[in-house]
């Protein structure tokens, strides 16, 4: 019966998987959270309650079964539970480690009032892990082969998804990317402390595996050539295209002093780390620069990026980390869970302060900054900020690192392709029932189209705009049918 095995929150606490001290921690660029202990994940999956109406399902973006896959790992019947996960999540390994789901299904776990949510992620990765370890995790061997050819532009979360979900229908795929690797911000972005690498890795096999088929190095632009293919060339080559390439022109900041060198993009500072990390031969003035090492850091920025950059510079042994954020703790964009995490490795916090200009002769030795103050909410409901008059104050700093987000490439430019609309911030239209771009047979998904987001948002994207590009090719295949006969 239930009540033997789940509802334990009364009796059972709390625990997440326990976090590795913070000194060990900050000396590698492995993850902070240990692996569930024997026992552990179907002990903390036996608090959950089986809501009838279970608000964590809700609130996670892929509509996860989670109360059913908690009952089964309580059980101890973890190859079902294994099942049921897959079968909504492309990724559930990774969207248990990265999903801020303190604002997503834990935040929303109903048992929170009064007592802690239940550990949902920790036992999402748990279940994946332990179906790689096992050997349950099988290749996709489609019940039929289609001739119908498919080419996927990004081998982000996104795009991954949607290889998956379109070769379980026995398309051909292949997939376009302009890196190296597989995984998009999920190899090159996110840094090995919050996701290992090699857990990146297994997907790229497992896709392999199941008959997905990589071009890698290849740039998609407005002409072919070496290292690039041209939209229209993917266009003609292709039954079907998806773009799902993410956003990645950096946001800027001017003022004085603003080209000095030293002060560098976000991303190409966590490209980098991730590169050595991954054991590649990066030329020594490019790590010299990107390299926290011996240097006081200030980053400016306060999301998740900002945060990544922190912890990386921490572990890279700088002398000093401060994030320059001009809001405060309350009204900042990152997880509260990854400041704290922050903090304990000894970040220090600079609220409501924004830079002024940017001091040194060549290259950076200083921030100038000023004190901001929190102002009326504007008209969406954000209160806005405005400096102090006569605070400036300078920081010491030999690396500037800029975390302000990220906006879309200019597509239609880049790829020659006038016709390709984009809203009025750059991401790529598309009509939300069927997911097609405005160019026929054109379809997109993850944050092309959503600007900026996150990884499970990313993999609803290319599970809902698989289903659309199958659906799309079938009514095609009938209708050439029909007017045959
Ligand atoms: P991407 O992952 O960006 O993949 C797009 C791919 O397209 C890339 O591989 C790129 O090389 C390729 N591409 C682009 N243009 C071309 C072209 N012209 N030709 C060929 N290939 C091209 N989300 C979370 O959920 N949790 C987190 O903790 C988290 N941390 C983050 C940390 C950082 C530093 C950053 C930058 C983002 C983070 N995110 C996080 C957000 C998350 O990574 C993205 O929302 C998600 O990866 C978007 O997936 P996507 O498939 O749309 O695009
Ligand atoms: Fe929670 Fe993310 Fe897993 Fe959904 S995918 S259950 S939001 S961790
Ligand atoms: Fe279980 Fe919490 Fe979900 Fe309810 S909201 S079903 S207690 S995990």
């Amino acid at each position: 019966p239930m009540a033997e095995r789940m509802l334990k929150f009364v009796s059972v606490a709390q625990s997440q998987p326990d976090k590795r001290p913070a000194a060990e921690r900050n000396a590698d660029f492995d993850e902070i959270y240990r692996a569930f202990a024997v026992g552990k994940a179907e002990q903390q999956a036996s608090r959950c309650s089986q809501c009838g109406v279970p608000f964590c399902s809700i609130h996670c973006p892929l509509g996860n079964n989670i109360p059913d896959w908690l009952k089964m790992t309580a059980e101890g019947r973890l190859e079902e539970a294994y099942a049921l996960s897959s079968a909504t999540n492309n990724f559930p390994e990774i969207c248990g480690r990265i999903c801020p789901q303190d604002r997503l299904c834990e935040g929303n776990c109903v048992i929170e009032k009064g007592f802690e949510s239940v550990t949902i992620g920790a036992v999402e990765r748990f279940i994946t892990d332990t179906a790689f370890a096992s050997g349950w995790v099988e290749p996709i061997r489609p019940p039929v082969e289609r001739q119908t050819s498919i080419g996927i532009i990004g081998a982000g979360p996104g795009g991954l998804a949607a290889a998956m979900q379109l070769r379980e229908q026995g398309h051909q795929v292949h997939v376009y990317d302009r890196y190296d690797r597989v995984g998009g911000l999920m190899i090159y972005g996110i840094p090995g402390f919050k996701l290992e690498k090699d857990i990146v890795a297994r997907r790229h096999l497992y896709l392999e595996e199941s008959g997905v088929r990589f071009h890698l190095g290849q740039n998609v632009a407005d002409a072919d050539g070496e290292g690039q293919v041209s939209f229209a060339t993917l266009g003609a080559r292709h039954d079907a295209v998806l773009i799902a390439t993410g956003v990645y022109k950096s946001r800027d900041i001017g003022g004085p002093g603003a080209g000095l060198a030293g002060i560098v993009k976000a991303l190409d500072y966590l490209t980098v780390s991730n590169r050595l990390s991954l054991g590649d031969d990066v030329a020594a003035s490019e790590s010299a620069m990107l390299n926290a090492k011996g240097k006081s850091v200030v980053v400016i920025g306060g999301g998740d990026t900002a945060m990544d950059c922190v912890r990386t510079a921490i572990r890279q042994g700088a002398k000093s980390v401060k994030c320059l954020y001009r809001r405060d703790r309350a009204n900042m964009p990152g997880s509260i869970r990854e400041v704290k995490n922050a903090e304990e490795e000894g970040v220090e916090f600079v609220w409501l302060a924004a830079p002024e200009a940017f001091l040194g002769d060549g290259t950076v030795t200083g921030v100038r900054a000023v004190r901001m103050k929190l102002g009326l909410p504007d008209a969406s409901g954000r209160q806005s900020v405005e400096p102090v008059e006569d605070s400036s104050f300078v920081l010491e700093a030999g690396l500037v690192i800029k975390a302000l987000g990220f906006d879309p490439e200019p597509l239609p430019t880049l790829w020659g392709q006038p016709d390709l609309a984009v809203s009025r911030w750059g991401t790529l239209r598309i009509d939300h029932e069927s997911f097609m771009t405005s160019l026929p047979g054109v379809f997109a998904a993850g944050d092309i189209v959503r600007g900026a987001s996150l990884v499970v948002w990313a993999i609803r994207d290319g599970r809902d705009a698989a289903t659309q590009m199958h659906r799309w090719l079938e009514n095609r295949a009938a209708a050439c049918a029909q007017a045959a006969e």
